[in-house]
């Protein structure tokens, strides 16, 4: 029998317990030198390659390290520096020094001149984010650091037979930005690919046998040029003395499977979690000199797989590849957390569902014995337990409770939207709330102080009582209520100080719902999150947010939003049980989130703000299945949102600006009022929702454009929100405008944040003052 080859993409960088987090974070602040940041570096690589090789995995994989991002590393790597970070070339040793790579991070490092940092974005549909590539007219390539090749003599040193990971290089293009003016960025293609055949030939150099290209952008839909430039890349690469596998995934080939399989390299990786139907044409298709590498075990989820069940439908694949397959991952474990054996205080019956990274490296290795015909004593054992755990977990009552699937079945269209039109809505709430033209409010979430952080987390140590807990939160609401009426804004908010994070401040009051000590995943740099698990039905066991909502309207005659995060936005930035689809799933959140707004209704809660500020970013990666996503993910809101009165007033709030895309669905989500980030794009988006609200009678309904960014510490001059919403006026009418800053105030100070509203309701005051000499949409139209 032959044997199947076991590798993985990539493996989590940040460590167990985040010491990369916390290394790279000393260094910033000075509290640890370059060599000290260095030297972590290496003992994390060590210990992580020493995890892949105990594991049984036959090349431990290098180039998935990065002090930041895997991406800016590529960047770096080909001297793609933009020019207000300085002069690469004049550089003693014409080498980006590391300093330099974190100022394209972040703006700022111990050494070096402040400059603004490179746009950051999600990679691909995950919550990773990379720092975009930017380029410019007169680019060029060269080598421009040698830590990818010193970590490869690293692992060598240390022993180990090592296979290469990076960013390929149509991939590295496709997630650049062109920052000059007309400049196409397929024109550098040659230059580019002139780099990465030097950056082989070193490869090749040092003895490395394999490289992975990671090419996702092969499971997107690919303009034909594009496509080409596959082709005309890897032509050029395939003789630069490595054997190259293109690594794929997060999506299947789709349409873009014939151009993969044939490009001119030794092998190509496959995401077979996310696309398993794709296998069958791979295996007809593949050219008899390619080795395939099988992702078979989920880079995306926390969930132990079925080793007996994948094994048999791999044995088609191993028949007919032999030595050809390889079996890894989905794609690279940095999207899950690192050990599950650090979970200590979660309970034995869910852990024994789980698999992190470490855990998934031994299901990849038994998966590859079994289909060999040489299983060990350990690999039978580990069959054994996969195939317990998951018949318990099938059957258990702590997934599956059929109140929730009976409730689910039970709704109906009509519960999917308000009784009435927006117009007969917004007649009613304005008879209501009698607000002024151009109504003040903020986004939820004002300053989470050093005081309420402290008085958090004693409460979790158990050194502040439950009632003096909440006593401590009822005294900040008090305050900030108080704040708010000094400022003069009309729709208040009760400050959201309770909450430690707006998905999992739910996620705990929520059944169906777990929590990890350690499951931390990187997000961006140094930053991790600990996403929630969904495990089982959702349900609602009592009210969440009633109590504090109502005493907080208790203390004002102005309307108090009631605020809740959305159920779009609660699955997308949680790990999802893999048992039913998602949009199931999002559903029994929505209920439960209904019920939540009924209860507040009731408690006289006028105005309720549901948060979907993640409802665009879960988006597929490919258009032909947005709308299918887009139709769940708008009937989960209207689920949650639909059960109240025509004079219950429905905010929904999202923080981006690329809102072409779905602007359908938005307005299809039929809130009644609607606030966004326009700040930093100067109203600009505003033109969609002018545009759509020409062309059709539904919504969007009222607009909150963002009249400052909360990102940035500075305080907004009133001049220039007026003069923000003069603008949003020309293309809006005014009847339907709400001034608010673009997000909650989580993250600031109180010294910042009173004047900024101080100015801001004084920038309302003026509007209403001035409305006869501002030109409205309204206005323009009649
Ligand atoms: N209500 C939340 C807050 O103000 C919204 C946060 C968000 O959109 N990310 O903090
Ligand atoms: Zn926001």
């Amino acid at each position: 029998m032959t044997t199947t080859q076991v590798h993985t993409l990539g493996y989590p960088r940040i460590g167990a317990r985040r010491e990369l987090k916390k290394a790279v974070e000393a260094y910033w602040k000075g509290e640890l030198s370059r060599a000290e940041l260095e030297q972590e570096g290496a003992r994390l690589r060590k210990a992580h390659w020493q995890d892949q090789r105990d594991a049984g995995l036959d090349v431990v994989t290098v180039g998935d390290f990065a002090f930041y991002d895997q991406v800016l590393n590529a960047s770096v790597l080909v001297g793609a520096v933009p020019p207000r970070f300085g002069k690469v070339n004049g550089r003693v040793d014409g080498n980006v020094d590391l300093d330099t790579y974190f100022r394209m991070a972040r703006g700022r490092a111990p050494s070096g001149e402040p400059a603004a940092a490179c746009e950051m974005t999600k990679y691909f549909d995950t919550n990773y984010h990379y720092l975009v590539p930017e380029l410019y007219e007169g680019q060029t390539f060269r080598i421009a650091s040698q830590r990818l090749f010193e970590e490869v003599a690293e692992a060598k040193s240390q022993g180990h037979p090592v296979k290469v990971a990076l960013t390929g290089p149509i991939t590295w293009l496709w997630l650049a930005k062109s920052k000059s003016e007309g400049l196409d960025r397929l024109s550098l293609l040659d230059g580019l690919v002139a780099t990465y055949g030097e950056i082989l030939a070193r490869l090749a150099a040092l003895g490395v046998e394999w490289v992975q290209l990671d090419e996702p952008a092969l499971v997107q839909d690919l303009p034909g040029e594009w496509q080409r430039a596959f082709e005309v890349a890897y032509n050029k690469l395939q003789s630069a003395g490595v054997k190259l596998l293109v690594a794929t995934y997060f999506g299947g080939l789709g349409d873009n499977l014939g151009l993969a399989v044939g490009l001119p390299v030794e092998g190509l990786h496959v995401d077979l979690v996310r696309a398993p139907q794709q296998l069958t044409a791979l295996l007809d298709r593949l050219p008899s000199y390619k080795v395939l590498s099988l992702g078979v075990i989920d880079g995306r989820n926390i969930w132990r797989a079925d080793l007996r069940q994948l094994a048999s439908t791999l044995e088609e694949a191993k028949a007919r590849l032999g030595e050809r397959l390889w079996l890894a991952p989905s794609c690279s474990l940095l999207h899950v957390p690192v050990d599950l054996d650090n979970e200590t205080r979660l309970d034995p019956e869910l852990k024994r569902w789980l698999a992190f990274a470490r855990q998934k490296l031994d299901e990849v290795v038994t998966l590859a014995h079994r289909i060999d015909g040489r299983e060990t004593d350990i690999d039978r054992q580990r069959v054994a337990d996969a195939d317990r755990a998951l018949a318990a977990r099938r059957e258990s009552r702590r997934i599956h409770k059929p109140q929730v699937a009976e409730r689910l079945a039970r709704v109906e269209a009509a519960d999917t939207r308000r009784a009435s039109a927006y117009t007969i809505r917004a007649a009613a709430q304005r008879e209501r709330f009698k607000l002024p033209l151009f109504p003040t409010t903020t986004i939820g979430s004002f300053p989470q102080t050093q005081e309420i952080r402290a008085a958090r987390r004693d409460f979790k140590r158990g050194e502040l009582g439950l009632a003096d807990y909440e006593a401590r939160m009822r005294e900040e609401i008090a305050l900030v209520v108080e704040r708010q009426e000094q400022l003069g804004l009309d729709v208040l908010v009760h400050g959201e100080a309770e909450r430690n994070d707006m998905v999992e401040y739910f996620g705990e009051q929520l059944g169906g719902f777990a929590f990890t000590q350690n499951g931390w995943v990187q997000s961006y740099g140094s930053r991790c999150v600990k996403p929630p698990l969904i495990f089982g039905d959702v349900e609602r066991p009592e009210a969440m947010t009633v109590r504090w909502s109502e005493y907080a309207q208790s203390l004002t005659d102005k309307p108090m939003k009631g605020m809740l995060t959305g159920p779009v936005t609660i699955l997308q930035w949680s790990f999802v049980r893999d048992d039913q689809p998602r949009a199931t799933t999002c559903r029994q959140i929505a209920l439960a989130l209904r019920d939540e707004v009924a209860d507040l209704e009731r408690a006289g809660i006028g105005i309720i703000q549901i948060d979907e500020p993640a409802l665009r970013e879960g988006l597929p990666l490919r258009q032909a299945e947005w709308q299918a996503y887009l139709d769940w993910a708008v009937e989960c809101f209207q689920l949650s949102a639909a059960v109240v009165r025509d004079e219950t007033q429905i905010h929904t709030h999202m923080c981006y600006a690329e809102f072409n895309d779905i602007i359908g669905a938005i307005a299809a989500m039929d809130a009644d009022v609607i606030t966004i980030e326009t700040s930093r794009s100067d109203m600009e988006l505003l033109d969609a929702f002018q545009d759509f609200g020409d062309s059709s009678k539904i919504g969007p309904n009222e607009i909150g454009p963002g009249v400052y960014d909360i990102h940035s510490p500075n305080v907004p001059e009133k001049a220039w929100m007026v003069n923000l919403m003069i603008k949003a006026a020309e293309k809006i009418p005014a009847e339907r405008l709400w001034v608010n800053p673009d997000c909650g105030l989580k993250t600031r100070g109180w010294a910042e944040v009173e004047p900024a509203l101080a100015n801001m309701v004084e920038a309302a005051r003026e509007l209403r003052k001035n409305l006869s000499t501002i030109c409205c949409a309204s206005a323009k139209r009649r």
